[in-house]
Order: C-alpha cells, then sequence, then structure tokens
C-alpha cells in the first residue's frame, strides 16, 4: 500500500528541532512496516496489486505516543477541580480525604471489567486525535490484589483494539492510608511482593516511583528502583514536580528511562540526565490544570537533553487525555517550537518508553503507524488549536479511523 501526501520527516540523529516537509511524497508500507519513505517521483514501481491511498493536502506525520498516562482509574474527582478553583489548596483536599485516596477507593470498588470498559472508551477517543501508542501506570490500586487487576486491564486492552499499550507499574504513587505511619512496611510490600508478582506474570516493563514530599523520598526509591532492577523493570521517575527533590539526578544514577514533570528541577540535576541520556517529559497538561510553574524545556533541550511531550491523564491534575492540546501547551507554556512538540510526541515520546526503534518516525522499518493531519505543516497544526484536526489514523499499516 502507498500514500501520497505532504510529509513530516526527520534525520535521527539530527536535534529535536530539526523537522522537514517533503511536498508530493510518498509513504510505502507493507506487513505492518514503512518500506519506503520520500519524494513520489523517485517512488520505485510497484506490484500491480497495490493499493494507493491519495492523501490529498493533507500532513502526513507519525502517529503520536503519550508515553505517561494514568489510563484505568475508577470515579472522577471534578468536586476536586471545583474546590481548587475556590482556592483549596492540595493538602485541604487530601483532608477532606480527597486527591489520590479518593481515587485508591473508587479504582479498588471497580471490577476488571469495568476497569476494561472505561479504558476502551478512552483510548477510542485518543486514537481519534492521533495517539498510537499509550504508556498505561498503575498507581491507583496500591494493594497487590488491586495493583495486579490494574495491570490485567492493561494487558486486555492489548488484546481488544489497536492502540499499543506499554504497562508501567506505579505502586510506588503514594503510601496508602492503611499505612500509615508504617511506610516501611508499604516498602516492604512494593519491594518483596508485588514486583516480584509483576514480574512474574509479566505485567510491566517499567517501575515508576513517584518522587516527592508528599509520596517517596529519594532513598526509599533508590530501594524499591533496586527490587525493580533486579526483576527486569526499568526505572523510571514523578520527579521534583512541586518541589527540587534531586529527583532529576535520581533518574540518571539508576538509568531510568525518563524523568516525568520535572518542574523544579536542578541545573545539576538536568546536567546529569544529559550525561546519562535519560528523556525528560514535559506534562503542560499538569501545570496548566494546577496553575503552577510550566517545565523550562528551552533549558532541558540546550543543555542536550530530549523532551517528550505527554498528557500526564489522571482524573486528579490532568483530567484531559487530548495529547495534541499538551503539544500546543507545551510551546505556549514550556516554549518548544512546534518541530520539538511534535518530536516530543513521536520519537522522543517512544524513547521514553524505549520504543525509538519501532514508532515515532516514518523511516523505512518503522512500524506504519502515521496520522493524516488537516493543516499545511506542523507550526500551522499546533497554532490552529482545535477539536480535532486529525483525519486519518493508521496503525501498524491498518486504517482505524
Ligand atoms: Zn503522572
Amino acid at each position: 500500500m502507498h500514500n501520497i501526501g505532504r510529509l513530516a520527516v526527520w534525520d535521527p540523529a539530527g536535534s529535536q528541532s530539526e523537522l522537514n516537509h517533503v511536498e508530493r511524497a510518498a509513504l510505502r508500507w507493507e506487513n505492518g512496516r514503512i518500506t519506503w519513505c520520500g519524494r513520489e517521483e523517485d517512488l520505485p514501481v510497484a506490484g500491480v496489486d497495490e493499493t494507493r491511498i491519495d492523501a490529498g493536502e493533507s500532513l502526513v506525520v507519525p502517529g503520536l505516543v503519550d508515553c505517561h498516562t494514568h489510563l484505568a482509574f475508577g470515579g472522577w474527582r471534578a468536586d476536586e477541580f471545583a474546590m481548587r478553583i475556590a482556592g483549596a489548596d492540595y493538602l485541604e483536599i487530601a483532608r477532606a480525604g480527597g486527591g489520590i485516596a479518593s481515587t485508591m477507593r473508587a479504582t479498588r470498588s471497580a471490577s476488571e471489567d469495568e476497569l476494561v470498559e472505561r479504558s476502551l472508551g478512552f483510548l477510542a477517543e485518543m486514537s481519534r486525535n492521533g495517539t498510537t501508542t499509550v504508556e498505561c501506570k498503575s498507581g491507583y490500586g496500591l494493594s497487590l490484589e488491586d495493583e495486579l487487576k490494574v495491570l490485567r486491564v492493561y494487558r486486555r486492552l492489548q488484546q481488544l483494539q489497536d492502540v499499543r499499550i506499554v504497562a508501567t507499574f506505579l505502586g510506588a504513587h503514594v503510601v496508602p492510608p492503611e499505612f500509615s505511619g508504617r511506610r516501611s512496611d508499604y516498602i516492604r510490600l512494593l519491594t518483596r511482593e508485588m514486583i516480584p508478582a509483576i514480574a512474574e506474570e509479566g505485567l510491566a516493563e517499567y517501575c515508576d516511583v513517584f518522587v516527592e514530599e508528599t509520596a517517596f523520598t529519594p532513598g526509599e526509591a533508590r530501594e524499591i528502583f533496586e527490587a525493580a532492577l533486579s526483576f527486569g523493570l526499568v526505572p523510571k521517575l514523578h520527579a521534583d514536580q512541586l518541589s527540587d527533590t534531586g529527583g532529576a539526578a535520581l533518574a540518571a544514577e539508576v538509568g531510568a528511562a525518563s524523568a516525568d514533570h520535572l518542574e523544579y528541577a536542578s541545573e545539576d540535576g538536568i546536567g546529569a540526565m544529559a550525561g546519562a541520556g535519560v528523556v525528560a517529559v514535559c506534562l503542560p497538561l499538569a501545570s496548566l490544570y494546577l496553575g503552577k510553574t510550566p517545565m523550562k524545556a528551552r533549558e532541558f533541550i540546550r543543555r542536550g537533553v530530549r523532551v517528550a511531550v505527554a498528557t500526564d491523564f489522571n482524573p486528579g491534575s490532568a483530567p484531559s487525555h487530548h495529547l495534541p492540546l499538551a503539544m500546543t501547551l507545551a510551546c505556549t507554556m514550556s516554549r518548544m517550537t512546534p518541530a520539538e512538540a511534535l518530536k516530543g510526541a513521536t520519537i522522543v515520546g517512544a524513547a521514553a518508553i524505549r520504543r525509538e526503534r519501532q514508532t515515532g518516525s516514518l523511516l523505512p522499518g518503522m512500524a506504519a503507524n502515521f496520522l493524516l493531519v488537516d493543516a499545511p505543516d506542523v507550526e500551522h497544526w499546533l497554532y490552529h488549536f482545535r477539536g480535532n484536526a486529525v483525519q486519518g489514523v493508521f496503525i501498524g499499516g491498518k486504517q482505524v479511523h
């Protein structure tokens, strides 16, 4: 099959800001993989049975990768949205029984089937907006049984629909209320029971820890990552979101695939991430909803750190899974260029989940995950933000929208 239109392409060795538009371009794919990409006039002649799709005036870009979501959860927290607008802070909300603990209760009481059903709805909407790969975290179960339940939801989702799922264990989201005053017991549960059980069932590739004053210390995170690494789970971190707790440097130290949020990361932490090749993940929807300082993406890029863009979709701080909106906000709030934002939500997002050899660009050998966008170029797409400019979505060469 092949496709004629205007392509957004880049050299994998180039900087994050480098992007070229190829006019009158063609993309060919076979058995789910891209086999050729370039100018139409150079396209080698194919067999007679090739199907041709005319992308017309559309811009063809790689399928989007949302490398940070908390996809499966019970309930919503619209009441807290209203409380925050009225001036309540995080601690007041937590004292009123809200926050992560409230989603934990709703997630524990939801059945596996209910969570699957709901997540299928989210994934269908996300893919219509161009998302073709999603990283999904647990972390609202916070007991062995409920964390396994959420991770099994992700495994089932992969079998039920086309969007590619990458699962992350986030048992270290917060210490659940029943362990209050017994933090070390919860860490023992994480390291000695949950991580081994998850590894045994092959339910997650990554182990994320929320390193923050209200969650886990760098010392506790080190202990959790040590266990994770011994069971083959790769570290990821929620780091330096509300204060500088040394999360960025810790990400470099433990060889994390990514460190996410980073609004308060220190100069030294950024330098350590650059040295270790850790991807920084910018989550502008969370900054927008919380009215907090956005991540300084320019500084990371200037220091040689690749910056991914993701939604952080969750019922508290980022109740939207609209990745193109996050890309526009990464431009306006974190001063990424449109090209950097697109690469942040494709090839760099893929790098944050170590999939950059499988998806995130239009080069031959990559999965045929791509979008037809109703815009003349990337700048125009992200500038003229609207409900949905995506007109066609292909995953593994199959048109899903
Ligand atoms: Zn998150």
